[in-house]
């Protein structure tokens, strides 16, 4: 899908916190593999909380219509949210999931061994369908005789788990070890996770997909054991594919194998957008002091461009992550350094600049 673009134009919403410190560093790695890249713009825009309290709206109308008219795809930082309830204000990465049809949340969780001829110990993609599940938020509270009763539909459709599946696929094949592993409970839930898991499986013969597949080995995992097996023995999963809660909780919990937040990328693609976002959030703790680890960000936008097919950029990137991270001498704090945003940037930039 990278041929025919001309010019690749880049939202950038650092939002709140340190998003505004760590975005700037995305923006730098992508500016030092630009060379291997169409001519790139980036674009400055608004949301979240701080936006909220300046003009009243999380989202501002504008900041969506140049995401959809004029960008490629886009970088998000982080949002603070408000301890409680504020009228009026609700979450502008949700309503931007909703907005661009980013239904797929990609979170690949990966360790660096300090011998770089080793495996790492952790190395899997966690892939999550975003748009349905009981995050669909169709609750209802009743009163009964016997006190009150609350129930919750659960949507799983034929069509999203479809499409999440084929991403799942795509992934896994991109991948040395090829390996699917999906997740589900359809042993209790056997008409809405036996519907998911049914409609994964049915991908590779799918018409139009032509045997694409074949080398990717599908297994799959009950939710418990699956996050049983992943504090246990992590090595064992490559890709997995999940609907939207069980990929919630597996996501999180896949994040905590790994150390600190401040490594983990993710993006939220869709079919004609994907956006980056670091697994964490606006660290009000930490917030302005310049201390904040940009490597989140950075990996989150190696991955948008991996994802947009710029692969060898987006290798390049990585491997200086990778080499920074190993050695283990220029590290912020959440790492046990004692490095600044900024001087971890600076070194990561060196080494890429080294690969060319
Ligand atoms: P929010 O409500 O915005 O999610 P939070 O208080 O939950 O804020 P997180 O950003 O989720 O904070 O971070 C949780 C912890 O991890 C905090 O102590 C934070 O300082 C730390 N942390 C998160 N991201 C980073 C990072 N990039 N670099 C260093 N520390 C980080
Ligand atoms: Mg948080």
């Amino acid at each position: 899908a990278t041929s025919a673009r001309q010019s690749l134009t880049i939202g950038l919403i650092p939002a709140d916190g340190i998003g505004r410190e760590v975005i700037p560093a995305a923006r730098e790695a992508i500016l030092a593999v630009q060379s291997e890249l169409p001519q790139v713009k980036f674009i400055d825009l608004l949301a979240g909380w701080e936006t909220f309290t300046r003009t009243g709206t999380a989202l501002p109308r504008e900041t969506v219509q140049a995401l959809k008219e004029d960008c490629d795809c886009a970088l998000f930082g982080s949002v603070s949210s408000p301890s409680r309830k504020v009228a009026g204000y609700s979450s502008p990465i949700v309503a931007l999931r909703k907005e661009l049809d980013l239904y797929a949340n990609i979170r690949p969780v990966s360790s660096v061994s300090a011998d770089r001829t080793q495996p790492p110990a952790v190395d899997l993609i966690v892939v999550r369908e975003n748009t349905e599940c009981l995050y669909v938020k169709d609750e209802k509270l009743i009163h009964t005789e016997n006190g009150k009763e609350a129930r919750a539909t659960r949507l799983i459709t034929e069509r999203a788990s479809t499409r999440i599946g084929k991403i799942a696929f795509e992934l896994a094949k991109a991948r040395s070890r090829k390996l699917l592993t999906i997740i589900h409970k359809s042993n209790v839930l056997s008409v809405t996770d036996g519907l998911f898991r049914e409609s994964v499986r049915a991908v590779p013969g799918l018409p139009g997909i032509d045997g694409r597949f074949d080398d990717v080995t599908i297994e799959e995992q009950l939710v418990d054991s699956a996050v049983y097996r992943l504090f246990r023995e992590p090595q064992i999963f490559d890709v997995m594919v999940a609907p939207n809660l069980y990929g919630d909780i597996i996501s999180d919990a896949a994040a905590a194998l790994v150390g600190s937040l401040g490594v983990i990328p993710s993006i939220n693609a869709g079919d004609n957008f994907v956006m980056g976002e670091p697994v964490h959030g606006s660290a009000p703790d930490i917030a302005g002091k310049g201390i904040a680890n940009p490597v989140a960000s950075i990996r989150s936008a190696a991955l948008m461009l991996r994802h947009l097919g710029y692969v060898s950029a987006a290798d390049k990137i990585d491997k200086a992550v990778d080499d920074t991270l190993a050695p283990a001498e220029i590290l912020t704090a959440d790492l046990g350094g004692k490095h600044s945003t900024t001087e971890v940037t600076d070194h990561i930039m060196g080494l890429i600049k080294k690969q060319y």
